[in-house]
């Protein structure tokens, strides 16, 4: 419950997502957990899910797509492994939370859309929170962005039938790739590193994510 008394808007409840859905589900890593106290998940919402926004669960953004859970977005974050001045791309801006959040850890990020509206919207709202260091992209990010290459983290967070192959190549060696990959229904959250020409791929929890729509992911309609 949001008291009147609060200085800095839903302050409790992002203390209570963090030690009820994270620190008690293991969740160890003190940057991630504290850019997760930090980040006005509220403000990804609409004004009228704000109450909700720091409950256990994925919330609609408009478009048919998500934020998604809490959860899933911290345990993404620490998978990733940003260290400060790190270039990262993600696929699938949604709302621009995820992106927030890997911009707290000091990336450079470079966040793709392939749904304008969503795309300018998450752009506005990164800028009127301060978030510089983001840059939006709208296009397919299955292609992954050249011009930026390469990464040292990718995170994509929708899930394709398989890793879309623009982005191995577009990773940086010594890079770290996280995707959900499986049917369109259940998928695993992949953990892939890259050591020269090799790939160590760590399976790391089964999830459900939207579909990743694009060249090397899903067709459009099906
Ligand atoms: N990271 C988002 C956040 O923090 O709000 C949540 C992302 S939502 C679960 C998945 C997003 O991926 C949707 O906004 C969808 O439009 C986008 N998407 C799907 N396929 C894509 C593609 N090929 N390139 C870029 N974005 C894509």
């Amino acid at each position: 419950m949001k008291t009147v008394r609060e200085a800095v808007p839903y302050e409790s409840e992002r203390r209570a997502m963090v030690e009820t859905q994270l620190r008690r589900r293991g969740l160890r890593d003190e940057r991630v957990l504290a850019a997760m106290l930090k980040v006005p998940r509220h403000e990804f919402v609409s004004p009228a899910l704000a109450h909700a926004a720091y409950d256990d669960r994925p919330l609609p953004i408009g478009e048919a797509e998500t934020i998604s859970q809490p959860y899933i977005v911290a345990a993404m974050t620490a998978a990733a492994r940003v260290a400060p001045g790190d270039k990262v791309l993600e696929v699938g801006t949604g709302s621009g939370y995820q992106a927030a959040m890997l911009a707290e850890l000091g990336g450079r990020i470079y966040s793709m859309e392939r749904n304008p509206r969503l795309a300018e919207r998450a752009r506005e709202r990164l800028a009127r929170l301060g978030y510089s260091t983001v840059e939006v992209i709208t296009g397919d990010g299955t292609e992954g962005y050249p011009p930026a290459a390469p990464y040292q983290v990718i995170l994509v967070t929708a899930a394709g039938p398989n890793v879309p192959s623009p982005l191995l190549d577009q990773l940086a060696d010594g890079g770290r790739l996280i995707i959900p990959v499986g049917s369109r229904e259940n998928q695993f959250l992949q953990q892939i590193f890259k050591h020269g020409r090799e790939t160590h791929t760590r399976l790391l929890d089964s999830c459900r994510f939207v579909p990743l729509i694009g060249k090397h992911g899903w067709p459009e309609e099906q």
